[in-house]
């Protein structure tokens, strides 16, 4: 194997990994996930919030109620009071005009306790459907969470066998030019080394100039250039 060939090797093992790499950080179902999670917020803000609007609702109509509890009891004393009465006139027109005031008040009680119940339940059932419309949501969320982590270790177990068959073909680099890679490598990501490619360095993509261009075709076999942009070793 010519040093050519054993740097072509180490280069598409370390640009394969990458590959494998940016798959795992770049699953289309970690991309849903974070969509859907940000639209789970939203709603689970919505859910509170019309949760919260209801308490205030429901304790004035526990008070209304009771009022209107208050008033029915008054005015059906009251009502025995007269039938039984054997009072004067005079005290039996003031009963009278009581209950009539009594009832006047109960009615308009009950009238605001019905109306309170009302907008209650619209906004209880308005909360149940925003519960429900949540929940296959949630479903998904578990789908995709469970989905991500069975595709990311996998991938994981892929990039650990990839290091190891790449390891061995960096044995078969020359210690001096595994140096030069690896140095490249750590200052740049991907690969320490790179082909040309219609006059560009297909690690940085950027063109050489006309001079490089001609040293780099006329170089020795066993002799690299670096490329000038990003300092990979130049592979013919
Ligand atoms: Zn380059």
């Amino acid at each position: 194997m010519t040093d050519a060939e054993a740097l072509r090797a180490l280069m598409e093992a370390d640009r394969w990994i990458d590959r494998v790499i940016a798959q795992r950080d770049h699953l289309p179902e970690s991309e849903e996930l974070a969509n859907l999670e940000g639209q789970l917020r939203i709603e689970v803000v919505a859910i509170r919030d019309a949760e919260s609007a209801v308490a205030p609702m429901r304790a004035t109509y526990e008070e209304v109620a009771a009022r209107a509890d208050r008033i029915q009891r008054r005015r059906r004393e009251l009502e025995t009071a007269l039938a039984a009465s054997t009072s004067g006139a005079r005290d039996l027109a003031a009963m009278q005009h009581e209950l009539e005031s009594i009832s006047a008040q109960g009615a308009e009680a009950d009238e605001e306790a019905l109306e309170l119940l009302e907008s209650i339940e619209e906004r209880d059932s308005f909360v149940e459907r925003l519960r429900r419309d949540i929940k296959p949501k949630l479903a998904r969320r578990e789908e995709l969470r469970s989905t991500i982590e069975q595709l990311r270790s996998s991938l994981d177990e892929e990039v650990a066998s990839l290091r190891v068959a790449r390891d061995e073909r960096a044995r078969d680099v020359p210690e001096n030019l595994r140096i030069r890679y690896q140095r490249a490598m750590d200052r740049v990501g991907t690969s320490g080394a790179a082909q040309i490619v219609t006059g560009r360095c297909d690690g940085c993509r950027i063109a050489l100039a006309p001079l490089d261009l001609d040293r780099a075709k006329n170089q020795d076999e066993d002799s690299f250039m670096d490329c000038p942009s990003c300092g990979r070793i130049l592979v013919p």
